[in-house]
């Protein structure tokens, strides 16, 4: 940075909110309430206690995938074939629904593969030729592990995080998997979500005790200009950001969850340095946000998404959630 050079300030994290539905198992006891863009939540046990938080966009239990990709990240693609890296993460306490947010179902597909189908949209436009890349990865306990190759042929310790001369993150010996087609995608893709390791807890059989990142690597040739453009798309289902000493988890799980805690709590402090316009960012605190390093901040684009559950049951921890959020923004 040169002395008397000002930057441009950098952007802001985008924040918004999203509330499951209830569960069919679940007892319809429902604490959170979304108005416009702004979420209550009222302690029923607490002489309904209640707080009320606002967020660029709030999303009731009844919104759909569709209107989630159309109103919040399909507006991001745009700057993102313009050169911008962008990231979006999915936080939340496991069951708030992060990885159907990110992931979703066959029948109900999230953001992943809404955003590769819109791609393979605009491809098919005149304009632009595209071309498009993948990884995969998932960080457990500080290891970063390649989802795009079966478990037994991946190099044990995982992947180390590098920065070239241009100041770009890579890793190498990354799998990068060029894709042609959607119908492509979409086996690669069911393929490395069986990849994901999960363990039980008492919270969520399948829960998932790892970070996952999903980077799309976009390569853009506007066809009249003939000028060619790279950027980075991450999108990421971050672990659970419960407090596991209350899920009376084993030796085991205490350990994990130190590390996990330790990314996100990074990930706080790189997104309030930058909130702060400070000119040291903590990035390498941690793999993820070390990985992150040349996607978050300047005139990158980010946004999390807040996963919060509609019952009493989850008030404490959407209580903090909100409250993480609030600082985040
Ligand atoms: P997390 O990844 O945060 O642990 P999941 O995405 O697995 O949570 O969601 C927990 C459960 O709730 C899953 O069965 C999921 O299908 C369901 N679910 C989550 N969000 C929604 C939603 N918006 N609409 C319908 N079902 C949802
Ligand atoms: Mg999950």
């Amino acid at each position: 940075q040169k002395r008397g050079k000002k930057l441009p300030p950098p952007q802001k994290i985008k924040v918004i909110c999203r509330v499951r539905p209830f569960l069919a198992e679940e007892l319809y006891d429902d604490t959170v309430m979304v108005e416009g863009n702004c979420v209550k939540i009222t302690n029923k046990r607490k002489t309904n206690e209640n707080f009320v938080y606002s967020f660029h966009s709030c999303y009731g239990m009844d919104a759909g995938q569709p209107e989630i990709f159309e109103n919040d990240v399909k507006p991001l693609l745009e700057p993102v074939l313009n050169g911008k890296n962008a990231t979006i993460f999915a936080y939340g306490v496991t069951g708030s629904g992060k990885t159907y947010t990110i992931q979703g179902t066959e029948t109900r597909p999230g953001i992943i593969p809404r955003t590769v189908q819109t791609l393979f949209e605009i491809k098919g436009l005149s304009k632009y030729s595209l071309d498009l890349r993948l990884s995969y990865i998932e960080i457990y306990k500080e290891v970063i592990n390649d989802l795009l190759v079966p478990r037994d042929t991946a190099p044990s310790g995982g992947l180390t995080i590098r920065q070239g001369f241009d100041n770009q993150i890579y890793l190498p010996n990354l799998t990068e998997k060029k894709i042609n087609t959607y119908e492509e995608f979409k086996k690669i893709f069911r393929g490395a979500c069986r990849n994901r390791s999960t363990a039980a807890t008492k919270l969520n059989i399948m829960s998932s005790r790892s970070h996952a990142d999903m980077c799309i690597y976009i390569s853009c040739t506007n066809n009249e200009t003939k000028n060619t453009i790279f950027s980075k798309l991450h999108l990421i289902d971050l672990a659970g950001s419960e407090d596991n000493r209350r899920t009376e988890n084993g030796k085991e799980r205490i350990a994990e969850s130190g590390a996990i805690n330790k990314s996100l709590f990074a990930l706080n402090q790189v997104v309030e340095a930058l909130n702060q316009g400070l000119s040291r960012i903590p990035y390498r605190d941690s793999k993820l946000t070390r990985l992150l390093q040349d996607s978050l901040g300047g005139e990158n684009i980010s946004m999390m998404i807040i996963n919060i559950s509609p019952g009493q049951s989850f008030y404490a921890d959407t209580y903090n959630t909100l409250n993480f959020a609030t600082r985040t923004k």
